[in-house]
């Protein structure tokens, strides 16, 4: 039973090494993964609240392992703890610049941004803004149109060097957005310190808003206080038309979710352009 101790512990031994073994078994698994070609990208589609348009897209990774779908809240997480982040993390660049030149050629589709990820361990990194300059000279994008989601929570450990890199970034031309914000430790100091472009607000924030006005009020002062700033503000997760009312009421700039597109694979966001007629 699970009140004798001994039995309890046994149990507890027992469930974390073969927690220990799966993700040992995934961490093989993506050693290979870039090799086999078995990561993707989609994207899912940004909405500019105002005008109704399309403004561009969120690249996000996909994984397929011997056609089976692992969600990226299993294998980033397991990326960055055992340094794969970096192998991965580079081909996702690398891939979202080659598509941002595809739709960059095509003159039917103007987009505002193309934004992708980059974990804490990917920008910590020294040889960090090295690795998107030789990206570059790969794929030589446009820059301006392209967004580095970042979480604050990267921010904290060694401030001035990061300052420097996000000057760096915006010397080349990119825009930088804060992911998730909200959920972190830092907040609204940060956005006055860090040269930053665009605030995600992070999607428990916009469920929330279901409860009534005070949780309101926190996404409203959040808006506010990125205007007066002068950062432009996303909504993540968003799912609903009430949702979507209440933020444009508050003058957020874009939503981001469910409502207006879910991730899509390239050839399918290419015909979201055509058919949200970006021009
Ligand atoms: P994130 O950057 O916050 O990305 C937003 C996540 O919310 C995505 O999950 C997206 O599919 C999901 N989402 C978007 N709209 C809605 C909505 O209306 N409702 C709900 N319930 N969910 C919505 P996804 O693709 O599973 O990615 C999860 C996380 O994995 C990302 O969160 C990001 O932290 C990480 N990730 C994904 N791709 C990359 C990548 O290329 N590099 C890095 N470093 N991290 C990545
Ligand atoms: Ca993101
Ligand atoms: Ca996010
Ligand atoms: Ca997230």
């Amino acid at each position: 039973s699970l009140r004798d101790p001994e039995q309890s512990f046994l149990l507890f031994d027992e469930s974390i090494e073969a927690e220990m073994r799966e993700s040992e078994r995934v961490h093989n698994a993506l050693r290979h993964a870039v090799q086999l070609d078995e990561l993707a990208m989609v994207y899912q589609p940004q909405q500019d609240l105002r005008t109704g348009s399309l403004v561009g897209f969120e690249a996000l990774m996909r994984w397929n392992n011997h056609g089976k779908n692992v969600p990226p809240d299993v294998f980033i997480p397991l990326a960055e703890k055992t340094g794969l982040i970096h192998g991965i993390g580079n081909w996702a660049m690398r891939e979202v610049l080659r598509q941002s030149i595809d739709w960059q050629n095509q003159p039917a589709i103007k987009l505002k941004q193309i934004a992708f990820n980059v974990s804490a361990q990917e920008f910590s990194r020294q040889d960090f803004i090295e690795s998107i300059e030789v990206a570059l000279a790969d794929y030589p994008a446009t820059p301006d149109t392209i967004q580095i989601e970042l979480t604050e929570s990267l921010l904290i450990d060694d401030e001035q060097a990061a300052i420097e890199k996000l000057h760096t970034l915006k010397e080349l031309g990119f825009t930088v957005a804060i992911d998730d914000f909200g959920t972190g430790y830092s907040s609204f100091s940060y956005l006055s310190r860090f040269p930053i472009d665009k605030l995600k607000i992070d999607r428990s924030f916009i469920t929330n808003m279901a409860n009534g006005e005070r949780d309101i009020a926190i996404v409203a002062a959040m808006i506010n206080v990125a205007h007066r700033l002068g950062i432009g503000v996303i909504a993540e997760g968003v799912e609903t038309l009430e949702q979507r009312d209440i933020l444009l009421s508050m003058e957020c700039d874009q939503i981001q979710g469910f409502l207006f597109g879910k991730p899509m694979n390239s050839v399918d966001a290419t015909l979201f352009c055509v058919n949200e007629g970006v021009s």
